[in-house]
């Protein structure tokens, strides 16, 4: 697939004409890597993180061992704080490592991360590459910390500075024993959180691929060491089926497993979940999501202090003093397995997935460009947003035929009052119906309800209580009667 910029800018341009997303604080000229929902974006991205959430721990029955996974296993959720105590970041490695390498332009004092510089664009006009005009002066590459910092109390001093996570990773680290202690999980067993994670990325972008502030959606699966590989090889394939489940189309979608220099010092394996955005060169993929078998790192961390790499061990990181650069917290993170009697450190299977590129994926997935052959004969164009029905921000249009009979707006009342309690309902009355559907194409309802004369069965009783169903993406349009209407739609938004 060939980047398509004018596929993306049809997009983005959908997404704001239609409320998906806005540029943060866009009256005031916007700010750049931060972005809002609107009324359809913010109701799209609730349904993908209560999928996510719904097959992680609300569905999950620990009774049951799932298909593919090398033995049954507990899952629990938590929500931690996005200001953690400063030293989480010190002895998880953030602190010193968390760094991108950054260019300045001493010409036109543009910044540029150092390893985007031949995908970035010079602000001076022709558009090129920074470096490519005459005029610019790159520096040599400089580390800059992604960590935004703020202050905890009155004092604005070294003591009192703290950071907005980077990812929410170390809530499930630090809360382990909790969990351990009030739960009585037992291994294997994984802690999932979603929730706000910032970074102050150099260069955002991509619409809201790269943001400064955007929501993960993270899982650490804990388990004993020699079982460890077996539960990377599940969660990895797991995870990726979660997408082509929800309709992202698997042309598009890879399995990408890292190769040997670009893993972490600490990582025994990582695949990444890359899809094909619009914005993407060709052969080119964005990640996803990222699932890391994490070893023993995390916790060990947290008991002994920062580690680094020395040959084939991971040792506490010494400093001048000789003492722990960054001790850990001091506590016991081992995990005792009452049945054998064996004491250890769980080995860390993490699934990282972001909720806003997985929305964005969701989008450029589902937006459809589509000739049509109108009422009157006419061809026309048609853009449909195909979601998948479980994540569609509204479940079903509600329409009465016309809006002044008020038998038939009567109607469309009760058949929305009778789905409301189940599912998004969006109620129309404005305009032809042929307009009400494509307004609901546009923003991905699944299925449009027409109330009709039939309906109050003025032409024929026998379609008495009878509605008009329309699918959006066949537009066929079939008769069902309201009693079945309920049950039909449940089944399809399961
Ligand atoms: P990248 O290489 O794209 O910067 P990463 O490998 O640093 O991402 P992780 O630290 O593994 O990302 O974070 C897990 C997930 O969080 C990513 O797969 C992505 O979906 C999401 N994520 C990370 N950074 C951002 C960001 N700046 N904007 C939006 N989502 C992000």
């Amino acid at each position: 697939m060939a980047k398509d910029s004018t596929l993306m800018d049809a997009i983005v341009s959908l997404c704001k004409r239609r409320g998906f997303v806005f540029q943060s604080s866009e009256i005031y000229g916007g700010l750049n890597g931060l972005w809002d929902y609107g009324p359809l974006g913010v109701e799209l991205k609730r349904n993908i993180k209560d999928a996510w959430w719904r097959d992680m721990i609300t569905t999950h029955d620990e009774l049951d061992q799932p298909e593919g996974s090398p033995r049954k296993f507990q899952m629990v959720g938590i929500e931690s704080s996005i200001i953690m105590h400063p030293r989480v970041w010190k002895t998880s490695g953030h602190y010193d490592l968390f760094h991108d390498q950054m260019v300045d332009c001493r010409t036109c004092k543009a910044r540029f991360r150092a390893d985007h510089v031949a995908s970035s664009e010079c602000p001076q006009k022709p558009s090129k590459c920074p470096g490519e005009h005459e005029t610019c002066e790159l520096t040599e590459p400089r580390e800059f910390n992604l960590m935004f910092e703020t202050y905890i109390g009155a004092m604005r001093d070294e003591d009192n500075k703290a950071f907005l996570r980077p990812e929410t990773a170390q809530g499930m680290f630090v809360n382990f024993k909790n969990v351990v202690d009030s739960n009585r999980v037992k291994l294997p067993f994984g802690i999932a959180q979603q929730g706000k994670s910032c970074r102050n990325e150099i260069t955002p972008r991509n619409f809201t691929f790269r943001t400064r502030e955007f929501e993960q959606m993270e899982m650490e699966f804990f388990c004993h060491p020699e079982e460890s590989p077996k539960w990377y090889a599940y969660w990895r394939d797991r995870r990726f089926k979660w997408y082509t489940d929800l309709g992202i189309d698997p042309e598009k979608l890879i399995l990408r497993d890292h190769e040997q220099d670009e893993l972490s010092h600490y990582s025994v394996g990582t695949a990444d979940v890359e899809y094909a955005f619009p914005f993407c060169d060709e052969g080119e993929f964005g990640e996803l999501e990222g699932v890391a078998h994490r070893g023993d790192f995390d916790l060990r961390s947290h008991m002994e202090g920062k580690l680094v790499r020395q040959g084939d061990e991971l040792v506490v990181e010494q400093g001048e003093d000789g003492k722990p650069k960054y001790p850990g917290s001091g506590k016991d993170l081992t995990y005792f397995d009452d049945e054998t009697k064996e004491r250890f450190v769980p080995h860390v299977i993490e699934p990282a997935a972001g909720a806003d590129r997985t929305v964005l994926a969701f989008i450029c997935n589902a937006y459809t460009e589509e000739t049509i052959t109108n009422d009157k004969g006419k061809e026309e164009a048609r853009i449909v947003m195909k979601f998948h029905p479980r994540i569609a921000p509204y479940k079903v249009g509600v329409f009465p035929l016309l809006k002044n009979k008020p038998e038939l707006v009567a109607k469309a009342r009760e058949v929305c009052n009778l789905l409301r309690p189940h599912m998004a309902v969006f109620y129309d009355e404005g305009g032809a119906i042929g307009r009400r559907y494509r307004r609901q194409d546009e923003a991905g309802t699944p299925y449009g309800v027409t109330i009709d004369f039939e309906t109050l069965g003025e032409n024929d009783s026998a379609d008495k209580d009878t509605v008009t169903l329309r699918d959006r993406d066949t537009m066929e349009q079939t008769r069902m009667a309201i009693s079945e209407l309920l049950a039909f739609l449940l089944e399809k938004i399961r």
